[in-house]
């Protein structure tokens, strides 16, 4: 049995039935993590010891029988991106500035995820404090996508889909502030999901731009990210914008019909500017949806040229408020580390912060971003879920877009209005373009509707061999 491309359910299986042992899956992919890393660039850290000491703890507790039950994830191996707070066990965020830093505390995502008896490998590579769509503004040098090594696997969250593409992991938790899950998973063929804001606690999440900040799964299908999903959800003490919504079992509704189900297509999302092998991806999967008796209704979302630049505008602001903190006294290196990208939105922010400039920009991108979210509440009224490109174009070359901004910011275009109507999206993979490099979708729905857009997209995933596909490493 080949343990790197086991599944969550299928190593669980394998673990339950003592096919092998936790220490044997983690040692496995220490392994695979050792062989790749120097290539892809996809870890910032492997905590083999402390991943070691886990494992065995988990094989010690099988043999006690605890069970699953209590322990959903006993013995199954994971990693982060790189921005959660892991206590005593190195967290960069990417930047230079925390290139030493060793956190007191968990994150609440973590701390859910070791009680549950996760094993943790190791910090994923991202874009210094979340600040990029391809990983090229890390610190720590540049994730390459395991299709095509010349090619960026998307970010911030790049090391993230990088190491589930290249079977250097089981599962990932990333973050998405304006796409960093989806915009990943489309370029490297995995499942990601950006959660309703609030549906996943924030804290000791090194925060980017918290009102749009979301922490969400990120697997091999779409079983797998439901099973964290109902792991990492839920309201929490320490993060006063977490839901108190109850947690749903997201992953025991996975095979409803969707005979009669109403999928929206905007229409500004499929003008010009959307790639035309991409467009032709997204039929093809409208017409499985069909076949399976979903009903297409046009909608439209007058405001997402605004997108973009409402966007940037809040995004750069909150960041230029959250980085003040890295002031080089208390912790961290100083500010002088910070990288070009930072300095820029940290200026960028600033300035629409500044009194004079306010009302001008970042009280009027606020107000655009009421419409965006009135835009999605319209359609909600004519469909239920909206199918969507993730991004205008295919993977992009290394090196391609990082001397134009502009250009970079542009491939978040069908991303970021979600995050700025705080409603959740799953990512999935939908086709391949001729040259080899995935093409991924999203499914968008209401606030809290995460249990219908995994049933929809397990819908579409069984009618599909796309995770199956692996690439040649
Ligand atoms: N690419 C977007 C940005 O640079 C989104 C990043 C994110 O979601 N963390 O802001």
């Amino acid at each position: 049995m080949d343990l790197i491309k086991l599944t969550i359910s299928e190593a669980k299986k394998g673990l339950k039935k003592k096919e092998f042992s936790a220490r044997e899956l983690t040692e496995n992919y220490l392994e695979r993590i050792k062989k790749l890393n120097p290539q892809l660039n996809a870890f910032i850290t492997v905590c083999e010891k402390e991943a070691l000491e886990s494992a065995d703890h988990a094989d010690k507790l099988i043999l006690q029988g605890e069970t699953w039950e209590a322990q959903p994830l006993l013995g199954i191996p994971f990693s982060m991106k790189d921005v959660y707070s892991t206590k005593n066990i190195r967290t960069t965020a990417g930047s230079k500035i925390l290139e030493n830093y060793l956190p007191p505390y968990n994150a609440s995502v973590y701390q859910k995820l070791i009680d549950s008896g996760a094993i943790l490998l190791g910090k994923t590579n991202c874009d210094a404090w979340g600040h990029g769509s391809s990983t090229e503004n890390s610190d720590f040098g540049p994730t390459k996508n395991p299709w095509n090594l010349d090619y960026v696997p998307g970010g911030s969250s790049g090391g993230s889909a990088a190491v589930l593409a290249a079977d250097m992991t089981i599962f990932e938790i990333g973050e998405d502030t304006g796409g960093s899950i989806r915009l990943p998973s489309a370029f490297c063929a995995t499942v990601g999901l950006k959660v309703t804001y609030g549906r996943v606690s924030r804290y000791g999440a090194i925060s980017y731009a918290s009102s749009l900040d979301s922490m969400g799964p990120m697997g091999k299908n779409v079983s797998d990210v439901a099973e964290i999903l109902s792991v990492i959800a839920g309201s929490d003490s320490h993060d006063a914008t977490s839901s108190p919504r109850p947690v749903e079992d997201y992953s025991s509704s996975l095979n409803q019909d969707i005979k009669g189900l109403k999928i929206g297509i905007p229409s500004e999302f499929f003008s010009k500017g959307l790639n035309s092998e991409i467009k032709d991806a997204i039929n093809k999967a409208l017409q499985i949806f069909k076949e399976k008796g979903a009903e297409i209704v046009d909608i439209s979302l007058p405001h997402t040229e605004d997108g973009i630049a409402t966007y940037y505008l809040i995004a750069s602001s909150e960041t230029s408020s959250n980085l003040a903190r890295y002031d080089g006294i208390r912790f961290g290196n100083d500010r002088e580390y910070f990288g070009q990208e930072a300095k820029k939105r940290i200026m960028l922010g600033t300035y629409a912060l500044s009194s004079g400039y306010y009302d001008q920009y970042y009280l009027k991108a606020q107000k655009v971003r009421s419409l965006i979210k009135n835009d999605f509440e319209k359609a909600f009224n004519k469909c239920e879920v909206i199918l969507a490109p993730v991004s205008p174009i295919p993977p992009f070359k290394l090196g391609e877009k990082i001397a134009d901004p502009l250009q970079m910011y542009l491939v978040d275009v069908y991303t970021v209005l979600i995050n700025l109507a705080g409603i959740p999206s799953l990512a999935l993979p939908c086709g391949f373009s001729k040259a080899g490099l995935p093409i991924g979708m999203q499914i968008i729905g209401p606030q809290f509707s995460e249990k219908s857009l995994l049933n929809v997209g397990y819908q579409y995933e069984q009618a599909t061999d796309w995770q199956k596909m692996k690439p040649e490493l």
